[in-house]
């Protein structure tokens, strides 16, 4: 409970002190330039290794004793890389479908005493049943979920792994969301669990961080990732300054400026409700409905076989750029 008070009291004392940019400045704010700076490098391999981690406790579904035991995994990890007085979870209660779930939000700040800020978030949650998998007797089971989960949690581990041994040069906190994919198809009100429990009672009460960036399904080989559609709407900017870097450092076939889809996730609630622009980067193709996702998506393919330790590099490495050399 200390280190959580503490976590309060610093940063609303950044609240505070900082003050809320114009419309015009905060545009500036997503122009993001090369500082010439150099940047630490983000291990592929380390969070691949991250990947297969979570996958070793089984399914992470709310409710289960894997949930709690990778919870307990993160919360140790994080404490490890940001220390003991940085890293808290939100823990909440939810009834849906009839079954009593507790569940909990983990945050791990870096920089604490930055007023400026930035997150970077991504579900660590595992969804119950494979809706979308061919064998219809399999449909009732959990997937294993190496994408979707795992590998945005994977890159945020590497992350603070990096955090840590290379200060950053603005405060950056990673927030992982709890009950993302937890809705039957069709009921969207019981997905993104853990993105409105923070929305609607905000850890850190006026919290208001530049942006946030979402991954979601970030790790499979050759995924492609075109600008999502309520990114755009929210924070256009804010997504073709990001893009704009991928395309610089090389990444430019992989992060096409086209428009994508319109996918409802975690991002959402946070612009809805918290009104931080915050943009999804999301493998998926051009199209409507569920057919923009993947093969794997909502199967028990969803496994280590399609994740690559490359694509988990990329998006470090474009994380790193514009924390480290982008930023100003
Ligand atoms: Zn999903």
């Amino acid at each position: 409970m200390r280190t959580y008070n503490t976590l309060i009291v610093l940063l609303l004392l950044s609240v505070t002190i900082a003050c809320t940019p114009e419309p015009e400045e905060r545009k500036g704010i997503f122009q993001f330039d090369d500082l010439n700076r150099n940047i630490p490098a983000f291990n592929g391999d380390s969070s691949y290794a991250n990947v297969l981690k979570q996958l070793e406790f089984g399914p992470r579904v709310p409710g289960t004793p894997a949930h709690a035991a990778t919870r307990d995994f993160f919360l140790n990890t994080l404490r490890a890389r940001a220390g003991q007085r940085s890293v808290f979870t939100q823990d909440f209660t939810k009834i849906i479908y009839g079954d009593t779930l507790q569940m909990s939000n983990i945050i791990a700040a870096f920089n604490l005493e930055a007023s400026d800020r930035i997150f970077l978030c991504a579900h660590w949650d595992t969804r119950p049943r494979a809706d979308r998998d061919p064998d219809i007797t399999r449909r009732n089971d959990p997937i294993p979920g190496a994408d979707d989960g795992a590998s945005g949690v994977a890159v945020l581990l590497e992350m603070a792994r990096i955090l840590a041994e290379n200060p950053p040069p603005i405060g950056v906190d990673l927030v992982l969301f709890d009950g993302e994919d937890y809705g039957r198809e069709g009921d969207l009100q019981y997905y993104f669990l853990g993105a409105r429990e923070w929305a609607e009672n905000p850890p850190v009460p006026g919290y208001r961080p530049r942006f946030g960036i979402l991954l979601d399904m970030v790790g499979a080989r050759d995924a492609i990732f075109p600008k999502e559609q309520y990114s755009l709407s929210y924070a256009r900017a804010l997504v073709d300054g990001v893009w704009e870097v991928a395309s610089d450092i090389g990444y430019g076939n992989r992060f096409p400026d086209i428009r994508g889809a319109a996918i409802s996730d975690d991002h959402v609630v946070v612009n809805e409700k918290l009104g931080i622009p915050t943009i999804n980067i999301i493998h998926h193709n051009q199209g409507s409905g569920n057919s923009v996702f993947p093969e794997y998506w909502h199967t028990h393919a969803d496994n280590a076989d399609i994740i690559s330790e490359e694509t988990l590099g990329m998006i470090g490495h474009i994380l790193t750029e514009i924390i480290y050399n982008r930023i100003r």
